[in-house]
C-alpha cells in the first residue's frame, strides 16, 4: 500500500507536484529540490493520461505506470529514477559474482549525449568498451532477445489469425509501462495482450539458463544487470512472476534480471569511474547472446516492433521473404501519434495494424477495441512519446543540469 493510502492526505500531496509512493521502485522525489512547478503533473496528465484518470480517494496503490516521464520533465532534478548504481558497483566488486550486462537499442543512440556528443550519435561500440572497463564479465545485447520476441510475437499472431475464435487484435507486450496501464485501466482487454515477455526479461531468463549452462557457470552466482532507456523496466524486473531461471539450491526462485540502470545512471557510473568515454575504441558484444538483426535494433522507436513482427509474420505465413516495402515500412515510421497500415499476407488476406505511442493516444485506440470497432489485427503500444528513444531514463539534454 502507498504511503498516502487512508491518510486523507492525498489531495494535499498532489497539489503542484505528483505523488510518488515510497513503494515505487522506479522513481522517487526529493522534496527539497521541488519548486512546485507542476511539470510532472502536466506530462502525467496530458501526455500519459494517467494522473487524474482514477477516482479519489484512492482505494488502492497510486496508479503510477512507472514510465518515468515525470523524471524526464522535472526541471530541477527533484524527481529521479531510483538509484541502483551502488548495487551495481557492489556486485562488480564481489569476486564471487559473475556480472553480466545487457544493453537496450535506444541506449546506444542516446548515451553519447551525456558526454557532449550530437544527439543520435551511435555509441554502441564505445558503450561495450565502457562496460568492459567497468568490470562486467559479459556484455550481451538486448537486440538478441528483441529478435526472440519477434519470433514469438509473430508466431502468436499467426496462431490467432488462423482461427476466428481467437482473440484479435493482438497487443504488443514489450513495454512494461503500457502493460501496467492496461492492467490498471483496461483489465477487460488483457486477453488481447501477447503472452511474450519483454526483450529485457527474455534475455535475463536465457542468460541464467542457456548461457549459464554453455559457460559452465552456476546461475546462482550470476548478477544480471540491464541498461535501459526506461524506468518502468526497474519495476518490471521486480514483478514476482519474472523468475523463470529456476531456483537456487534450497532457496527461492532467482529473479531473471537483478538490477536495472537507466541510460542516465550508466553515464553517471562511467563518469564516477573516470572512464574517458569519448576516446574509447569501439568493441564488439560477446559472441554468445550478442548478435542480432536490424529488426531487433528498430525496437527502440515507435513502429519498430510492428515492422519487425510483420516481416516475420509474412515469412512464417508464406515461407518467403517479405517484400522490400516491409524492410522500410514508411507507414509505421515517424512520430505521428497513431499510425495505421495494411499488408497483404498471402493466405490471410489484408492484415491491418495500428501503432501508437504516448498513453493518451493508447486510450483512443483502446476505446475502439473496447467497443468492438477495431479494424486491426495487430496493435503496437509504447508508453513513452516516440517509443523507447523518448524513454523516462534517457538523457535530459534540453534541461539545465542541477547536480
Ligand atoms: Fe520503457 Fe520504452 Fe515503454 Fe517507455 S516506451 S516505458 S522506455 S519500454
Amino acid at each position: 500500500p502507498s504511503q498516502y493510502e487512508g491518510t486523507g492526505n492525498w489531495q494535499a500531496q498532489v497539489k503542484g507536484r505528483i505523488a510518488i509512493a515510497s513503494s515505487n521502485v522506479s522513481i522517487e522525489r526529493n522534496d527539497s529540490k521541488c519548486i512546485l512547478c507542476g511539470q510532472c503533473i502536466e506530462v502525467c496528465k496530458k501526455v500519459m493520461s494517467v494522473y487524474g484518470s482514477y477516482e479519489l480517494p484512492l482505494k488502492k496503490d497510486i496508479p503510477c505506470v512507472n514510465c518515468g516521464q515525470c523524471s524526464l520533465w522535472c526541471p530541477t532534478g527533484a524527481i529521479t529514477e531510483k538509484n541502483n548504481i551502488t548495487d551495481v558497483v557492489k556486485a562488480l566488486e564481489d569476486q564471487n559474482k559473475y556480472v553480466i550486462v545487457q544493453t537496450a537499442p535506444a541506449t546506444k543512440v542516446a548515451l553519447g549525449e551525456e558526454f557532449g556528443m550530437e544527439p543520435g550519435s551511435i555509441v554502441e561500440g564505445k558503450q561495450v568498451a565502457a562496460l568492459r572497463a567497468l568490470g562486467f564479465d559479459a556484455v550481451l545485447d538486448t537486440c538478441f532477445s528483441a529478435d526472440l520476441t519477434i519470433m514469438e510475437e509473430a508466431a502468436e499472431v499467426l496462431y490467432r489469425l488462423k482461427n476466428v475464435q481467437n482473440t484479435l487484435p493482438q497487443f504488443t507486450s514489450c513495454c512494461p509501462g503500457w502493460v501496467k496501464f492496461c492492467e490498471y485501466y483496461y483489465p477487460d482487454l488483457l486477453e488481447h495482450m501477447s503472452s511474450c515477455k519483454s526483450p529485457q526479461q527474455m534475455l535475463g531468463a536465457v542468460a541464467k539458463t542457456y548461457y549459464a549452462t554453455k559457460m559452465g557457470i552456476n546461475p546462482a552466482n550470476i548478477v544480471s544487470v540491464a541498461i535501459m532507456p526506461c524506468t518502468a523496466k526497474k519495476a518490471e524486473a521486480k514483478r514476482s512472476e519474472m523468475n523463470a531461471s529456476g531456483k537456487e539450491i534450497g532457496n527461492e526462485h532467482m529473479m531473471d534480471v537483478d538490477l536495472v540502470l537507466t541510460t542516465r545512471e550508466l553515464a553517471r557510473l562511467i563518469k564516477l569511474k573516470q572512464i574517458d568515454m569519448t576516446n574509447l575504441d569501439n568493441q564488439e558484444y560477446d559472441s554468445i547472446l550478442g548478435e542480432s538483426t536490424g529488426a531487433g535494433k528498430i525496437f527502440g522507436v515507435t513502429g519498430g516492433v510492428t515492422e519487425a513482427a510483420v516481416r516475420t509474420l509474412y515469412y512464417y505465413a508464406t515461407k518467403e521473404n517479405p517484400p522490400a516495402s516491409l524492410l522500410n515500412w514508411q507507414e509505421v515510421r515517424g512520430l505521428k501519434g497513431v499510425k495505421e497500415a495494411t499488408v497483404d499476407v498471402p493466405g490471410f488476406g489484408t492484415v491491418k495494424v495500428a501503432v501508437c505511442h504516448g498513453l493518451k493516444n493508447a486510450r483512443v485506440i483502446l476505446k475502439q477495441v473496447r467497443e468492438k470497432k477495431s479494424p486491426w489485427q495487430f496493435i503496437e503500444f509504447m508508453a513513452c512519446p516516440g517509443g523507447c528513444i523518448g524513454g523516462g531514463g534517457q538523457p535530459k539534454s534540453a534541461v539545465p543540469p542541477t547536480d
